[in-house]
């Protein structure tokens, strides 16, 4: 099993360092490599993601990645920002299905800014497409309107699309995933305006008559489901949904738990090959101090042993020394409050190494 290291920028160098001591603390075998990314590789070699950091995240099975960016970088030309690392990887492995579960944890139910009472127990999982639709169709540019409202104006246009093998696949891979857990997914769309979504919708009710009989499932249009999410967010499991309507939605749920320091996140393609990161930036206002949590990265690495590299057993027992440490009281200032104890970043992670051996 090879794991590609890739720490990045800001905490990320930080968080990644504790999951790589929470993985070695398994007994199990695996070749770590690590290479720079984002600002870091930018730094170093001219490039956010430089061929080597490429041809090594290729050859793996899997990658751990921290995060990238920094204010400093913003006056880059777009192709040089770090940024461009995680879309350059996302397009070069076809890392097209990305799984974000939102899961309130117990011992943090007072942090969501809704109701304890809506949030205790949530666990829903958010799969987003994220190689088509909007942010990627061509045509997209400026130009002179020739028609419209304002004919002779300049304008901007961006093209929303996807083919039925696309919205097939991510259909697949939700259906899949709700097998595992509650059987349940609820694809969102805006069918009702969107040509694009009417074709989702159908695609999506085929798949389900065809192949997943023994799942329940739903349509529901995304404004709903932004409106749900909040009013009742346990009656979802699984959420299937495209890249723009799921990056919206995936930062939304994932503040019903309390802390983006909690959250992590796996992008995979066809082969099972994943990228594994937390759902969170490199936090340039608090990197270096040692106050970061590393939980979402340490829960990131868990995600990686359970579906890149087949050891779920592993897994489970990562999630359950984070749901002991959060038990015996321990916080990173981000999930702190009263009566609990405070913790920084290596605190945290060697806690989370002791309670998993
Ligand atoms: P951010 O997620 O880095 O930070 C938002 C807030 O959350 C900050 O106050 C930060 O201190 C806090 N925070 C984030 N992670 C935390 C953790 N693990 N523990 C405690 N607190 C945490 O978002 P931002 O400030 O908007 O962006 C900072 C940089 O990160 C930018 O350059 C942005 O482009 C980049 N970014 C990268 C990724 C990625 O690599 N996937 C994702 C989002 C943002």
């Amino acid at each position: 099993m090879k794991i590609a290291i890739l720490p990045g920028d800001g905490i990320g160098t930080e968080i990644v360092a504790e999951a790589v001591k929470v993985l070695k603390a398994l007994d199990l075998k695996f070749e770590l490599e690590e290479a720079k990314v984002g600002g870091a590789a930018y730094d170093a070699h001219g490039h956010p993601l430089p061929e080597a950091t490429l041809k090594l995240a290729k050859e793996s099975d899997a990658i751990l990645f921290g995060a990238v960016g920094d204010w400093k970088y913003d006056k880059l030309d777009r192709p040089l920002r770090p940024e461009q690392a995680s879309l350059g990887l996302r397009k070069h492995l076809g890392l097209f299905a990305n799984f974000r579960p939102a899961i309130c944890y117990e011992q943090l139910t007072h942090a969501s800014s809704l109701k304890p009472e809506l949030v205790a127990g949530l666990d829903i999982l958010i799969i987003r497409e994220l190689t088509g639709d909007i942010y990627f169709g061509q045509p997209r540019g400026r130009r002179v309107s020739p028609d419209g409202h304002f004919p002779g104006a300049e304008e901007a246009f961006d093209t929303m699309r996807y083919t039925r093998p696309e919205i097939e696949r991510i259909a697949r891979v939700a259906f899949e995933a709700a097998r595992k857990r509650g059987k349940r997914v609820t694809s969102v769309d805006k069918a009702n305006v969107l040509e694009t979504f009417q074709l989702w919708k159908d695609v999506v009710t085929e798949v389900h008559a065809k192949e997943y009989a023994d799942i329940a499932l739903d349509h529901m249009y995304v404004d709903n489901a932004a409106m749900q999410l909040v009013k009742e967010p346990k009656r979802f499991d699984v959420v299937v949904t495209g890249n723009m309507f799921g990056d919206i939605l995936s930062d939304e749920a994932s503040m019903l738990t309390g802390s983006i320091g909690m959250l992590p996140s796996a992008s995979l393609n066809d082969k099972k090959q994943g990228l594994y990161e937390p759902s969170h930036g490199s936090a340039p206002d608090i990197a270096g101090k040692g106050v970061a949590n590393p939980l979402a990265t340490i829960l990131s690495a868990a995600m990686m042993l359970r579906f890149s590299l087949n050891q779920p057993e592993a897994a489970d027992r990562i999630e359950a020394a984070v749901k002991k440490v959060l038990a015996q009281g321990l916080r990173t200032p981000d999930i702190y409050s009263e009566g609990t104890t405070k913790v920084g970043t290596r605190e945290m992670g060697d806690a989370v190494v002791k309670a998993v051996g």
